[in-house]
């Protein structure tokens, strides 16, 4: 099962067009490009909580 990029219902895998709202779905080759997108800026987020804390109101206690 898929889910339309345009409105978000659910479509069969494989459908070419949305047949709720006929907007184009995005193919298998692009679905995993996003997918491997989405994990890299999912492990760039976790590397940067990973960085230690640079608040320089904690480094400026009196
Ligand atoms: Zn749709």
């Amino acid at each position: 099962m898929g889910f339309c990029i345009n409105c978000g219902q659910q479509h069969p895998d494989g459908t070419r067009f949305c047949r709720f709202c006929g907007n184009q779905q995005p193919g298998e080759p692009l679905l995993q490009r996003l997918r491997i997108e989405a994990q890299q800026i999912h492990s760039m987020r976790l590397q940067m909580q990973q960085q230690p804390p640079g608040n320089p109101y904690q480094q400026q206690r009196w």
